[in-house]
C-alpha cells in the first residue's frame, strides 16, 4: 500500500516537471525563460495604465494616448475628462463620500492599534470598565464597544463650532473652511448584539485566544474584541484584542494621573480609572501637534455637523446622529479640557 502511494507521488513529480516549447519562442528564449520581447515587469506595469479602463460616465475606452484619471477622493472610478467627472458627480458623490470615509476610518484605528502606549491605556480601561479583575479567571471573550469621534484639534475651534464663542477671525463660514481634526475617544461601553453576536465574536477572538496560549499567556491575560465605531456612521471595524498580564497587573494596582493646566500652573492628581485612562489616551493625542501619532484627519462636514449640533440642536436629526452626540456630550462632562464650554440642552 505504501509502496503504491510512493509510486503515485513519483508520478506525479514527473507529471508535475512539464516544460513547453515552440519554435518561435526558442529562437529568442534562453533556458532561464527571457521572453523574446525582453519585457520586464517594469514594462508590464507601465503597459497596465493603458489597459482599457472604462469612463464611468461616458464609457469610452482608455487608449494609450489618452491615460484616464481616477477619482482622486476614492481611487475607485475613472473618467476620460474633467468633464466627464463633473457631469458623474452627482451619481458618484454619495458612494464616494462612503469609500472616502471607509478608508479614513481604517487608517485611524490601524494607526491606533499600531500606538502600543495608547493601546495599554485602552486595554486598562477595557479591564476597569468591564471590571474584569472581578471576572478571574475569564473563559469567554469580554467584548467592548469603542465609539470615536473627528473633533477640530484647535479647542476654540471646537468652542466656535458649538457657539460656545464667536466665530471671530474668519470671514470664511466655518463649515466650509478647512479644519484640522484628531481623533477622540468619545466613550467605551458594553457591546450589544446588534454590534457583535455572540457567534461573531468568538469566532473573531478564538485564533487570537490559541495564538496567545502557544505563547504562553493564559486565563489570566483574557482576550476579546474591541468593535470601532466612528461618530455616526454605521461602519464598523472588528478586532480581536489580547490583554497580557502586564496591563491586569497596572488596572489592579491604579497608579493615579497628573493633570496639569500649563497657563495656570496647577496640577492636581486624577484617580486611575476607565474614564480617567480615555481622558488619558485623548490628551496625548491633543498634544501630538507634529502628528506622530498618525491621528489627525482633516475634519469633514459629517464631523462638524456632530460638534455644532452637540452645543445647540438646530435641525431634526437622525438617531445615529443623536447617539454620538450623546456620547461626545457624556465626555464633555468629565473631561478637563471641556469644562468651560458650555454644556446647554
Ligand atoms: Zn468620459
Ligand atoms: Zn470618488
Amino acid at each position: 500500500m505504501a509502496g503504491s502511494r510512493r509510486e503515485i507521488k513519483r508520478r506525479i513529480e514527473i507529471a508535475g516537471s512539464v516544460t513547453m516549447m515552440h519554435p518561435e519562442w526558442e529562437t529568442a528564449a534562453d533556458a532561464s525563460g527571457v521572453p523574446w520581447s525582453n519585457q520586464t515587469a517594469k514594462d508590464i506595469k507601465e503597459k497596465r495604465r493603458g489597459a482599457h479602463r472604462i469612463c464611468t460616465a461616458c464609457q469610452g475606452t482608455e487608449t494609450e494616448d489618452n491615460f484616464y484619471k481616477v477619482c482622486s477622493r476614492c481611487k475607485n472610478r475613472f473618467y476620460c475628462s474633467r468633464e466627464c467627472q463633473t457631469r458623474d458627480w452627482p451619481e458618484h458623490k454619495e458612494i464616494c463620500h462612503a469609500t472616502t470615509r471607509q478608508k479614513r476610518f481604517e487608517k485611524l484605528v490601524t494607526s491606533l492599534l499600531a500606538n502600543v502606549d495608547l493601546m495599554a491605556y485602552l486595554k486598562i480601561a477595557v479591564v476597569l470598565s468591564l471590571k474584569l479583575l472581578d471576572a478571574i479567571p475569564i473563559s469567554e471573550p469580554w467584548s467592548l464597544l469603542v465609539r470615536l469621534g473627528i473633533e477640530p484639534e484647535n479647542i476654540l475651534d471646537f468652542a466656535r463650532l458649538r457657539g460656545d464663542i464667536d466665530p471671530v477671525g474668519t470671514s470664511e463660514p466655518l463649515e466650509s473652511k478647512k479644519m484640522k481634526g484628531m481623533l477622540q475617544i468619545n466613550a467605551i461601553c458594553p457591546c450589544t448584539p446588534d454590534f457583535l453576536d455572540k457567534e461573531t465574536k468568538i469566532a473573531i477572538a478564538q485564533p487570537k485566544r490559541t495564538a496567545a496560549d502557544a505563547v504562553g499567556f493564559n486565563w489570566e491575560s483574557p482576550v476579546g474584541v474591541m468593535v470601532f465605531v466612528l461618530g455616526d456612521s454605521r461602519t464598523v471595524l472588528q478586532v480581536p484584542i489580547l490583554i497580557a498580564t502586564p496591563f491586569m497587573d497596572i488596572a489592579r494596582e491604579r497608579p493615579p494621573f497628573t493633570r496639569t493646566i500649563t497657563v495656570t500652573k496647577t496640577s492636581s492628581t486624577v484617580p486611575m480609572t476607565a474614564s480617567s485612562c480615555i481622558e488619558y489616551v485623548n490628551a496625548i493625542i491633543r498634544q501630538d501637534k507634529p502628528n506622530r501619532c498618525l491621528l489627525r484627519a482633516e475634519m469633514s462636514a459629517a464631523d462638524k455637523k456632530i460638534i455644532r449640533n452637540s452645543g445647540v440642536v438646530s435641525e431634526p436629526l437622525q438617531e445615529v446622529t443623536r447617539t454620538a452626540i450623546g456620547y461626545l456630550k457624556g465626555r464633555m462632562l468629565h473631561e478637563c479640557v471641556y469644562s468651560a464650554c458650555g454644556n446647554k440642552e
